[in-house]
């Protein structure tokens, strides 16, 4: 009987110097996020953060999402999850251990997906830190139901050619690399259709329009870090062998992403509580310091009722993430797919996404005018969390896949198995003898 909610000491010990590093080296770069805007601002942020960085390898804690044999530590879900907790505090953190979005979940995907050719010459070098990637699957004209997606690579001698028109490409304008999701088939079972295809940012026809301004970033210029990239390949031409995971790869684009998005949504949900935490905290600390209306907030009712049901939710998203995790661990080691964890993993998406925009948002209105200005990072926190509900697939897709996996436990019945006429009758049948006794008895 294993039902252990203890982290082991020594992993604990790894998760306090942690939380020390991120808090006294990373979240102080954050005050000066203007400054790093600029090129030559990048190089100083990156003479910065090379000395954390090498701190972090000694450590043993760099590149963790991958198995040893891969350069990794091999840590599993739960770990990961843990360390994305304290990681996701600041969004400079997981750079800084080598495990940023969408490097790690590129990386991840050609660890587990790809080839040993690709391994050395696309994984290699992300996990050195020398290469940046992206992950290019959304198009104007579909996203959550990928099975319309259009963008085409068609074989043509030892080469592929890429046409269509992407966008959301996260990162796609710095990155070294893009892993394009195209159509290579055109089966009855549309799963079947798509593939993966390394295809270098340089090759000849991939052009990117611009990084699209959003909510989370209204002033992003194209070529800055973290953009989302519009995309038209045309004619983009590409070695066969870049098909992600060679000849068998063909057709497996839908089965690899799963792969890929199962652990990335354990490392968001957790990295989204980091940052639930943080907004948590403000909302605590505001409640003992502001004084109005005859006592200070955290003796208002509705402001406790803001704390309890904050610190609740947060509470449920941890231990359904942690849960998740580790059933995960325990379906890779009995060498089974994650696709069996997917009610879980559905569940922590969009429960996860809700929670991280509740509590910043009672951490915004318990500031009142202050939270909703740019002199805290609560204003900042809540515009990025609004993207939280869509990407990685919007919260209806992860609660269609919940409702239906959970109803597979069920079988329509009329009457209903509670009607009570019906459970009486049946009750009086099975307990006859009795009965017989209770009227003899009256
Ligand atoms: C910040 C950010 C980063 C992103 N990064 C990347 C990236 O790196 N690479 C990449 O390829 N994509 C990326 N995306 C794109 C993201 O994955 C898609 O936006 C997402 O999958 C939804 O697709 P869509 O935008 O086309 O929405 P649509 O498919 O148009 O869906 C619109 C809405 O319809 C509703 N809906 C859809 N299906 C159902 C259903 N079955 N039942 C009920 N309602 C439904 C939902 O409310 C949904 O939000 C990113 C998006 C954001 C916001």
């Amino acid at each position: 009987m294993a039902w252990d909610f203890e982290t082991e000491p020594e992993f604990e010990a790894k998760l306090a110097w942690m939380r020390t590093f991120v808090r006294d080296e990373i979240i102080p770069l954050e005050a000066l996020a203007d400054k790093w805007r600029t090129p030559e601002g990048r190089k100083v942020f990156a003479n910065i953060a090379a000395p954390l960085k090498e701190e972090v390898k000694r450590q043993g804690l760099w590149a963790a999402h991958l198995p040893p044999d891969m350069g990794g530590q091999g840590f599993g879900q739960v770990k990961l999850g843990l360390m994305h907790e304290i990681l996701g505090q600041t969004p400079y953190g997981p750079g800084i251990f080598g495990n940023q979005a969408p490097d790690s979940g590129n990386a991840e995907l050609i660890a587990v997906g790809g080839t040993a050719a690709q391994r050395e010459q696309w994984m290699q070098p992300l996990l050195d830190g020398k290469y940046r990637s992206c992950f290019s699957m959304t198009e104007p004209g579909a996203g959550a139901d990928p099975t319309l997606l259009t963008t085409s690579a068609m074989r043509d001698g030892d080469e592929w050619v890429i046409n269509g028109h992407k966008w959301f490409s996260s990162n796609a304008s710095i990155a070294d690399f893009l892993i394009v999701m195209v159509k290579t088939g055109d089966y009855e079972m549309p799963y079947k259709n798509y593939s993966m295809i390394i295809v270098p940012t340089d090759t000849p026809g991939v052009n990117i329009i611009r990084d699209v301004p959003t909510m989370g970033e209204p002033d992003h210029k194209t070529g800055e870090p973290g953009g989302h990239a519009e995309i038209i390949y045309d004619n983009v031409r590409v070695p066969f062998e870049n098909i992600v995971g060679g000849e068998e790869g063909i057709g497996q684009g839908f089965a690899l992403a799963q792969k890929r998005l199962g652990p990335g949504r354990i490392h968001h949900a957790m990295r989204w509580l980091g940052q639930s935490r943080r907004a948590f905290d403000l909302l605590c600390e505001r409640a003992l310091t502001r004084y109005a209306h005859g006592s200070i907030l955290a003796e208002k009712q509705m402001v406790q009722d803001w704390i309890a049901q904050s610190y609740a939710e947060m509470q449920a998203a941890r231990l359904l993430t942690l849960q998740a995790a580790w059933k995960m661990d325990q379906l890779h080691a009995a060498g089974k797919h994650y696709s069996d964890a997917r009610v879980e993993i559905g569940v922590i998406k969009f429960w996860g996404a809700k929670v991280l925009h509740d509590v910043i948002d009672r951490a915004i209105q318990i500031h009142g005018s202050l939270g909703y200005t740019t002199d805290l990072p609560l204003e900042g926190m809540y515009r990025a969390a609004r993207a939280a509900r869509i990407y990685d697939g919007p919260d209806e897709v992860h609660k269609v896949t919940v409702a239906r996996q959970v109803l597979k436990g069920y079988r329509p019945s009329d009457p209903s198995i509670e009607h009570l006429p019906t459970r009486r009758a049946a009750a009086l049948e099975k307990f006859a003898d009795y009965l017989d006794e209770l009227a003899v008895n009256e």
